[in-house]
Formats: C-alpha cells, structure tokens, sequence
C-alpha cells in the first residue's frame, strides 16, 4: 500500500465544468458527436434524418475499420465525450463492436437511440459494459400517438419493452420528449410515465428542418404561444426574469454563429464528414484528411463567419432568447442571415413573458429618427 494522502473527491459536474473551461482556453475538442448511420426502423414525422434513410445511402456510410480510425484520432486530439447517433445505431449490424472499441479507448459514451431494438443479449452487454448514459426519445404515452408520430405499428410495445429491458438492469437512461401537435395533449401523460420510471422529464420544442431542406416536419411545431406556454409551466418566473432582463441588448459583435460552434465540439456525420454540429454544411472529409486538418480546416471558419448584410439578426437585442441557427435557417427563410419567423415569434413571446419591454427590429426601423 502506497502512503500518499487520498485523492480528492470532485462531483462530475464540477469536473465536466473543468474540463470544458480548459477545453475552451486550449482550443481542445472534448466532444464528438458521431452519427454512425441514417438508417432507422422508424419514420418519425418530425424527423431530421429520415430522408437519408435509404439503402442507396446507407451503403456509402462509414464502415467499421473507418470509425475506429476516426475514434483514434479523436483520442489523440483529446476528445473525451463520445455521443454515437442516427438514425437508430443499433440497426448496425457492427454497434456493438464499435461499442466495445470505444468503451475500450476510455471515452464517456452516450448512446442516443429510439429504444425500439433492444434485446435481452444487447441490454446484458451493457449492463456489462455500462455507458455514461442512454438517451431515448419518448413520443407519446398512448400507443396511438407513439405509433401515428413513428408511423410503425407496434413501435410503442417495443419502445415499452426496451425500457423495462435497461430499468431492469439499472442503466443509466434519460428519456426526452419532443412536444408537437400530435402529442400536445399526452405531455402531462408521458410526464408522469417518465418521472414513474425515477427520470427526469425532459421537454424540447425544437423541431428543425430535413437535413435535405424539406420543412415537412415544421408543419408539427406547436404554436409560439403554445411553446411559450409550457416553458411557463415549467419556470421560475421571478428567477428567471432577474436573469433575463440583463440578457437584453445587442450582440456584442457581428459574428454569424452565436452558439459556440467551432469550439470544444465536433460533429460527423454517417458519411464521414466532419462540422460543427448537425446541420453546418462546411464540412471536412475524413475519408480525405486527417481529424486534425478537418478541425483546422472548418473551425476558424465557422468562427470568423460574419454577417454581411442589414438583417434584423444582426442587432437582434433578443438573440439570447431565439433557437434561430444560421446553419438551418437558409431552408425555411432562403438565408442564414435572415429571421425565422417562428423562431422570432417565440423569442419575443419569451420576452414579452418576463415582462420585458423589447422593440422588435422592424417596430424601430418604422420610428422616426
Ligand atoms: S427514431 Fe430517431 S432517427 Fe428514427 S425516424 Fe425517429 S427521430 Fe428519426
Ligand atoms: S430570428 Fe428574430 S428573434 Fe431571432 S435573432 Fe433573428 S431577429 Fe432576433
């Protein structure tokens, strides 16, 4: 036995909290986010990814030897969250293999899945091999809205029995929602469904475009009234006014992208092709180069991106209170530099809701002088 003094405890948050800080100081990327296909037994109406869910697309995905690869150099660079998504990942026949890959290089795993596809076998290798967390989307508390949102029968027995598969071993999960029109009316329901499991609830409202631009799956957004409504129900409201009223101004420059894209976090999609997040289009080819030169490569850019032109974003002095991405707004408004309508009508409605006066950029321009 050794006689140094025993190390000191630190809670995980405080960590994680460390470690982005010096992540951010450092230029390091601590986070992946890996899509590993598109492939998905589901079609979920609101659904980013369902329209690469195609076997002609599916063949050009990364293989196994290309994801090890990746996941190497992503270790080397210091990355140390692994998120693996889809699509579904269990639809890989090799998820388990690349699973163990991970698991061995020492990254913190978060799988994000539809929970529709496990199996006794796949729930006792992870309860094995545990990962850091199992995220799974709950849609409905009913079987008729689970399945109309999924659009495949039965998707809800499955759903319900791949919960029970990983609560019985004691895995960590996570269950979120995404609140639309055709699940409104559960949301209490699904609520109590979840908290009956001993999990938090987690709500979004968030639903984006197709990655290939079709707006199909905003027509299932609930109204801006409706979303600002729910977050009420869930706030604090004095809190979060004295909070927000000193979150009111102007950017403080003309950066495009506001959200800390280009800093501690990659995003790869199931072609093998590096960005920021999700929906970026600036892209770095891992089947071309190396993790190291797509970061150098995409990065800076998505850093120095400016806006060019005299759109109301651009001096938004409610941006902190909008989910308007640049990357994703050119579908629904023809350029990222313009507003989303939705998006705006929300932010102003938050605004308005702490009670805070906020002129909206066409109101000012219409004033004289
Ligand atoms: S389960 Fe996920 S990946 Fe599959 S269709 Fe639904 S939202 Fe898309
Ligand atoms: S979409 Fe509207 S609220 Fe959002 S940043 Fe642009 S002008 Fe501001």
């Amino acid at each position: 036995m050794g006689g140094g003094s025993p190390l000191p405890m630190i809670e995980y948050k405080d960590f994680s909290l460390n470690v982005h800080n010096q992540a951010v100081r450092t230029r390091t990327v601590v986070n992946a986010q890996i899509e590993l296909t598109y492939g998905c037994n589901l079609h979920c109406v609101h659904c980013y990814t369902d329209c690469y869910n195609r076997p002609d697309l599916i063949k050009r995905e990364l293989r196994y030897e290309e994801v090890t690869h990746i996941l190497d150099q992503l270790a080397g660079e210091g990355c140390l969250w692994v998120c693996f998504t889809g699509g579904e990942i269990f639809m890989r026949k090799d998820f388990l293999d690349i699973y163990a890959y991970a698991t061995q290089k020492g990254f913190l795993i978060t799988l994000f899945t539809n929970g529709t596809l496990f199996t006794e076998a796949i729930a006792d290798h992870l309860q094995q091999y545990p990962p850091f967390c199992i995220e799974i989307s709950c849609h409905g508390a009913t079987e008729e809205t689970f399945d109309r949102i999924t659009q495949v029968k039965g998707s809800f027995q499955r759903f319900l029995k791949g919960i029970r598969l990983l609560v019985e071993r004691r895995l960590p999960i996570k269950i979120k929602t995404k609140a639309m029109t055709l699940n409104k009316q559960e949301l209490d329901q699904i609520k109590a469904f979840v908290e009956g499991l001993g999990t938090q609830f987690r709500l979004s409202t968030l639903i984006y475009p197709r990655l290939n631009g079709d707006l199909t799956p905003a027509t299932y957004r609930l109204s801006p009234d409706e979303i600002v409504a729910l977050e009420c129900q869930a706030g604090e409201p004095e809190e979060r006014c004295t909070e927000a009223e000193s979150q009111i101004g102007p950017p403080a420059d003309d950066r495009l992208f506001r959200c800390g894209c280009g800093t501690t976090a990659v995003h790869i999609n199931a072609w093998g092709q590096l960005g920021t997040c999700t929906w970026v289009t600036e892209r770095g080819d891992l089947r071309q180069q190396s993790v190291a030169d797509a970061i150098a490569g995409v990065f800076p850019k998505i850093r120095g991106a400016q806006y060019q032109s005299q759109t109301p974003c651009r001096t938004c002095t409610v941006h902190t209170f909008c989910d308007k991405m640049p990357a994703n707004a050119a579908a629904e408004s023809g350029d990222p530099e313009q507003p989303v309508a939705h998006f705006c009508e929300v932010a102003y409605k938050r605004v308005a809701w702490h009670g805070i006066r906020a002129a909206r950029p066409v109101e000012r321009e219409a004033r004289p002088g």
